[in-house]
């Protein structure tokens, strides 16, 4: 086996993204399972892990280079684990990406226009959230604080006035190359102005109590990395950008680097790991920032944050495989909106916490929030399941994040008729 790793290293470091592949692997036992896992950790192989190996009701998709593809699927048959080939040409995918949004920036630009059907740059999103806040006395433009790489981090806040009320907090694009959760924040944006606007139930009714704050794009630097060229490198960055102790390795997984938890299992200490954890809980500007701001405002009842793929709504932990203190509750609100979801369109998501639905997972976001006392924390991995994977065509984004809304409505206005006293937070 180790000469099999080996030859698959060795020629994953010469690819250039030219015919990379995207494999589906169905591991069929717990061996299967470690054999993946070893592979995974070979973090020098070029191999970009999709999804990871947890158990055999999973599948595990791998993007693997070109020039790797032939040693990978060897071995593979070798071991007598199964897959198959979800993406047969990425870079094909790629160029037809850029294509559209090349397409789409010039009609947008001769029409004066705005597309929810588009995926866009960053400051594209920013000029659409400078649009909005000047349409509506609704909506103002907060700014957190500035990136790594010194860009402004900025949150629409929706409210009817009051100070601190009670409020319930939205994030999107932790991960960078998670092109569909940004999009969706997009729409949900212009979709409560509008239901404000147009007085639909239950945006005016959970405004007239709450705030609501939504951060269209919370890794910015890693946002305007995967648009700087349709290659593999960039399209599929998902860190932030700051520099670490391995200068050929920059970038920490902003979803490790919570203050919850921070560095026990399910996150790496190694900088050229996609799930890097950083060096110390918070260190990375991104996470203190939001970290701050919340803790700062001290009266926020709910925590969602939008990534993808694989359609799952989730709540805590992810860190420990015990239920959260809350499990009844958040467990039937997380069921009743996923049923809204798929109300839709059948679109068929799973339910669960992180730890039984994705992996383990130490430092994130939703603990983080919970374990300051913020009850209602859920996390959405939206589309696809493994047709497209970060790669969702344009297409499926006004139904993506309709979807999405059916759920997280049903949230808010969950949220809304459920007040509580945190006592965690307002102490902090
Ligand atoms: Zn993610």
């Amino acid at each position: 086996m180790r000469l099999y790793v080996a030859v698959v290293l060795l020629a994953a470091v010469h690819s250039k993204g030219n015919g990379d592949q995207v494999l589906r692997i169905h591991a069929e036992s717990e061996a299967h399972i470690q054999i993946l896992k070893d592979l995974e950790r070979n973090v020098d192989s070029g191999l970009d892990f999709w999804t990871h190996a947890v158990s055999i009701e999973r599948p595990v998709d791998i993007r693997v280079p070109h020039a790797s593809l032939y040693a990978v699927k060897n071995f593979l048959k070798e071991n007598n684990i199964p897959f198959s080939v979800m993406i047969n040409n990425v870079q094909e995918l790629l160029v037809r990406e850029r294509e559209e949004m090349v397409r789409n920036a010039e009609t947008e630009r001769k029409t004066k226009s705005f597309n929810f059907a588009a995926y866009h740059d960053l400051e594209t999103i920013y000029k659409f959230m400078d649009t909005l806040a000047n349409q509506s006395k609704l909506i103002t433009k907060v700014k957190l604080g500035s990136t790594y790489e010194n860009r402004p981090m900025y949150v629409l806040k929706f409210s009817t006035g009051g100070v601190k009320r009670s409020a319930i907090w939205i994030d999107a694009g932790i991960h960078a190359r998670e092109w569909i959760s940004h999009a969706t924040a997009v729409w949900l944006a212009d979709r409560i102005a509008t239901d404000f606007k147009e007085n639909r139930a239950p945006v005016p009714g959970i405004l007239s109590q709450m705030d609501i704050y939504l951060m269209i794009v919370a890794n910015p630097d890693g946002y305007v990395f995967t648009h700087n060229s349709f290659s593999v490198l960039h399209r599929f960055w998902s860190k932030s950008r700051s520099l670490t102790s391995i200068s050929k390795c920059p970038g920490v997984d902003l979803n490790r680097n919570w203050d919850a938890v921070f560095g026990g299992p399910g996150a790496s200490d190694d900088p050229c790991a996609e799930n890097y954890r950083g060096p110390f809980a918070q260190s990375e500007i991104e996470v203190k920032n939001i970290a701050d701001f919340i803790l700062k405002h001290g009266n926020f009842k709910s925590f969602v944050t939008l990534h993808s793929y694989m359609q799952l709504l989730m709540y805590p932990y992810g860190y420990i495989d015990i239920d959260v203190p809350d499990w009844p509750e958040l467990h039937d609100v997380a069921t009743q909106a996923n049923k809204a979801l798929n109300s839709w369109c059948g679109t068929v998501y799973k339910v669960g916490s992180i730890f039984h639905t994705i992996e383990q997972a130490s430092g994130t976001s939703v603990d983080w929030a919970y374990l300051r006392g913020i009850k209602y924390s859920f996390a959405f991995e939206l589309r696809d399941t493994g047709e497209y994977g970060f790669l969702l065509p344009a297409d499926q984004i006004v139904s993506t994040a309709r979807e999405t809304w059916f759920a997280l409505r049903y949230i808010l206005k969950y949220v809304c008729d459920h007040p509580y006293l945190n006592n965690k937070l307002s102490s902090v």
